[in-house]
């Protein structure tokens, strides 16, 4: 049964990137009925804040894969740095480590012949353990750096899941820290330390990350631990190609965005996971369930992943349409009660019991909740924007047209029963009497009710909108009529 965790540092908001690499944990757990642990990074006291810390937990939880923000296990680091001194020091019994006594503002230069990576600094690496002991008792201050084993060994090296072999050699291996000059654990040691004891069978992070794998293999190692398997993810870019980061490309880079923006939680994870996935079955759209079934390390790709956005539109085309496809599968109830927050945010008066009579009108017209704005404003609003009166003219016909559906209509509707067959029957035979086409009558009584030609079903309309509204804007259409071809 595979053990996964996802590992965020509370230094910042949920990036997209770590909402993929969870998602990807989650789902490889959930497929293969494992474990999936959350453990907070929160080691760098200097740079964690209780706001990012909230902010990851609200991110994973508009997500939506479960309790406990998805997780089956939860741990926060800082609560077990006395297990990562004590593994450290482990490493030191054994021979595997060393006390470096360089002050650490001289560290690089005073050993790096120019140019040259710093790798370690041979007076401390070789310094006596008597010595060691002595300047450490007289309360030295010292940090606690690993022996990479290069006179044994050429290279380390690793079958990662997704980008195959990988091999460094021990030669370019830096003797890196394990505790800091303040005693404190460095993330390599903290991060396995905690992976060996929680018993981590797989780690699946960001590939940035890789280049540390070859210094995690060799602690691992070193603390008699099978290292476990490794699946580095590719990395997702920005359309010009370069890295996303929350400095360069701003909130497109931050899970609260596409929260923002009316998207359901399902939509972005289906999206996160066409970022450098694909099924086997090639499909798009695919519930959570689906997801769980198809999902496996072999179909994640190495190549970067581009995440597409504008600066005038933050937003995924695909994630957009796949939102869209959800959006039309929902069952009303559920479209109304997520659509309302979105219409009071955009200021206005509304309510479930409206919006659960609109909700079928827009389904298939709203993207995303935030599209409620624009697609469905003439429900809210007592008076319509301005409109220009040339969208009153029907088709092949002229402003007197225009004007005698209108006057039909507005006598029509004073009677008509006011629902769907009703008007349906009354406002045809009425355009018959006219003598014009239905949708010559249709289309000035839907501007003049909607303020637009592109709106949902006139009919389902009208009886939403009810009768005494359709009769004020009718009347509005008439004057606008009346204004601009008196003018
Ligand atoms: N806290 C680390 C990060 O956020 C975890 C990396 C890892 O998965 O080992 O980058």
């Amino acid at each position: 049964m595979p053990r996964v965790r996802f590992a965020p540092s509370p230094t910042g908001y949920l990036h997209i990137g770590s909402a993929r690499t969870f998602i990807f944990n989650w789902l490889y757990a959930r497929h293969n009925q494992g474990t999936v642990i959350l453990r907070i990074d929160d080691t760098d006291v200097e740079r964690n804040t209780q706001a990012s810390l909230d902010s990851i937990f609200d991110g994973l939880d508009w997500l939506d894969l479960g309790p406990n923000h998805g997780a089956d296990e939860f741990y926060r680091q800082s609560e077990r740095i006395d297990l990562h001194v004590k593994l450290a020091n482990d490493i030191f019994a054994k021979g595997l480590a060393y006390r470096d006594f360089t002050p650490a503002e001289h560290t690089d230069a005073d050993v790096a012949p120019s140019g040259a990576a710093w790798l370690f600094h041979p007076a401390m690496r070789n310094m006596t353990s008597e010595e060691s002991d002595r300047r450490a008792a007289a309360g030295e201050p010292f940090v606690l750096r690993f022996r990479v084993p290069r006179e044994t060994r050429e290279a380390v090296t690793f079958a990662d899941l997704v980008y195959g072999e990988q091999s460094k050699g021990t030669a370019d291996i830096e003797d890196f820290a394990l505790l800091r000059s303040n005693g404190l654990p460095t993330y390599h040691m903290a991060s396995c330390a905690d992976d060996a004891d929680l018993r981590i069978s797989h780690i699946i992070r960001g590939q940035d990350h890789l280049t540390n794998t070859f210094k995690h293999v060799l602690i691992f190692e070193a603390l008699g631990a099978t290292p476990p398997a490794f699946a580095h993810l590719p990395l997702l870019i920005a359309p010009d190609g370069s890295k996303l980061s929350k400095r360069k490309h701003g909130p497109v880079v931050s899970v609260t965005t596409y929260r923002d923006g009316g998207f359901l939680p399902h939509s972005y994870v289906n999206f996160l996971c066409l970022l450098g996935w694909s099924p086997k079955n090639d499909r798009e759209v695919m519930s959570r369930q689906e997801l769980v079934d198809v999902f496996t390390l072999e179909g994640v790709n190495r190549s970067n992943a581009t995440v597409n956005f504008t600066d005038a539109d933050p937003f995924d085309p695909k994630a957009v349409w796949l939102n869209a496809e959800n959006v039309r599968a929902l069952p009303l109830d559920e479209l109304a009660a997520r659509a309302l927050p979105f219409a009071l945010a955009a200021g206005f008066h509304t309510d479930e019991a409206q919006m659960r009579q609109i909700a079928p009108l827009i389904q298939e017209r709203i993207r995303t909740f935030k599209d409620i704005a624009t697609v469905a404003d003439f429900f809210f609003v007592e008076e319509l924007a301005p409109y220009d009166a040339a969208e009153l003219i029907p088709q092949k016909g002229d402003a007197a047209m225009a004007a005698a559906a209108l006057e039909a209509a507005r006598d029509i509707l004073q009677t008509a029963e006011f629902n769907h067959d009703g008007l349906d029957a009354a406002l045809r035979a009425g355009a018959l009497k006219l003598g014009v086409k239905p949708g010559q009558m249709f289309q000035p009584i839907r501007v003049a009710v909607c303020g637009r030609k592109n709106a949902p079903p006139l009919f389902e309309t009208l009886v939403v909108l009810g009768r005494e509204t359709c009769l004020h804007r009718i009347g509005r259409a008439l004057e606008i009529l009346h204004t601009t071809t008196t003018a």
